[in-house]
């Protein structure tokens, strides 16, 4: 039996996790879940697949959290120490799919473990690529791409000769607001901005779609998990979400993933992998669905797509500090306390003071310093958002 964690078991992509698991139980033991405050589906989790240890990322929830199991024999924890804890079980898998800069030790963890590990959280190869990489190659351990267009980029690397690699194209949907005016967008909630036209997907990815911020992350992504140059990664938007990304080769082929917009398909090939087994997902009718559209991504109306290539050019610990900038600028933009293109003006202007003082260039990838940049673009970017009382 393949012995697995998950790890933000509770969310979007924890559940869907859960779902393929549950249709072939026999096939796998459930070790670790982890979750947040959503304690009735944690629990109701725990439950039913019985895993040793189960922890919630708040401390205030530890002790409600422990009297919902207190007559079984999991042990219960809380906070990140709790989630770390939790990561150090040796298991032969663990799904990465915590949102933001906090799934990054865990899976660290997880892979000095031993894990293999699914990547949903993206937030980690942004922030500490090279550190990932080396943890995986020192401890012999996958690192298994889960979000979608990574996915299907790697799947349409297997067998090939990496040099002859050209570019990679990440598609985007364009998200909720493709078909707005820039003026519509300036003025757009986050309950706007929460609701996706294709993809069912948790608050915070949803809105990062509809900004491009969440494409923007996976431009840094994809560089990092494929070893690529900035000019090597593009984007395409493609409104009906069914090709994931395209390879394009130096004899000018191109080799595109398609399939629905189910995530389980991703979570699926990294489960199985490097095996493929039937997966629950739909089929595509291509005929019905008749024709697929294509443009290039207006970077007026999505700022977020191009400084990710800032951050690209600027290298070094600069996509910790984006990501952790965006981080607190989505925080803000959920709380109503600015407006949605506020986010990218943050994030750019936090990007300037890193890089007015020369701070980003570092290259000593080890933890401490990924964290601590992620801290400068926080404090930066609350900074921002505080001084700046167009914003408020
Ligand atoms: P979600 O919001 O639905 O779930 C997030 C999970 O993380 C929950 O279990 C929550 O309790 C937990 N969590 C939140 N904050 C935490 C913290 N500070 N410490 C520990 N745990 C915490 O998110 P999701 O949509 O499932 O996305 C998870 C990750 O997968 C993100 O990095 C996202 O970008 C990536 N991803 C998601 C999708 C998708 O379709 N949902 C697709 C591709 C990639
Ligand atoms: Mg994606």
């Amino acid at each position: 039996m393949k012995r697995l964690s998950v790890f933000g078991a509770t969310g979007s992509i924890g559940q869907s996790t859960l779902d393929l698991v549950r249709r072939n139980k026999d096939l796998y033991c459930v070790k670790v879940l982890t979750g947040g405050r959503n304690l009735d589906c944690l629990v109701r989790n725990a439950l039913e697949f019985r895993p040793e240890f189960v922890v919630t990322a708040h401390d205030d929830c530890y002790q409600e959290l422990n009297e919902m199991l207190s007559h079984t024999d999991i042990k219960v924890a809380a906070g990140a120490n709790g989630i770390n804890e939790a990561a150090s079980v040796q298991v032969n898998w663990a799904m990465s799919a915590i949102v933001g800069a906090a799934g990054l030790e865990p899976g660290l963890r997880a892979m000095q473990a031993g894990a293999n590990l699914a990547l949903a959280n993206k937030e980690s190869m942004v922030a500490a690529g090279p550190l990932m990489r080396q943890t995986s190659r020192e401890n012999d351990v996958a690192l298994l791409p889960v979000d979608s267009e990574h996915s299907g980029v790697f799947q349409a690397l297997i067998g090939e000769d990496r040099k002859a690699v050209e570019r990679v194209i990440l598609t985007a949907s364009g998200g909720a607001f493709r078909d707005w005016s820039l003026e519509e967008i300036a003025a757009a909630t986050p309950e706007q901005a929460a609701t996706h036209p294709n993809w069912d997907m948790g608050q915070r990815v949803t809105i990062d779609s509809a900004s491009l911020f969440n494409k923007a992350l996976e431009v840094i992504e994809a560089k990092e998990l494929f070893d690529l140059k900035p000019k090597q990664v593009e984007v395409l938007v493609h409104p009906q979400s069914m090709i994931h990304a395209l390879v394009g080769f130096q004899d000018g082929g191109l080799m595109a993933h398609i399939g629905p917009a189910d995530m389980r398909h991703a979570i699926g090939f990294a489960l199985n992998y490097p095996n493929r087994s039937y997966l629950p997902v739909e089929r595509l009718d291509l005929a019905k669905i008749g024709q697929f559209d294509f443009s290039a991504p207006d970077l007026e109306k999505y700022p977020a797509l191009r400084l990710a290539y800032d951050v690209l050019d600027l290298g070094g610990f600069s996509g910790a500090v984006y990501n952790a900038a965006k981080e607190i600028a989505l925080d803000a933009f959920i709380a109503h306390r600015i407006g949605f293109l506020d986010m990218a003006k943050i994030v750019e202007a936090v990007l300037e003071r890193i890089f007015v003082k020369n701070i980003s260039k570092e290259n000593n990838f080890c933890l401490e310093n990924i964290l601590n940049m992620d801290h400068i673009g926080r404090t930066y970017a609350r900074e921002e958002i505080e001084k700046n009382s167009k914003y408020l």
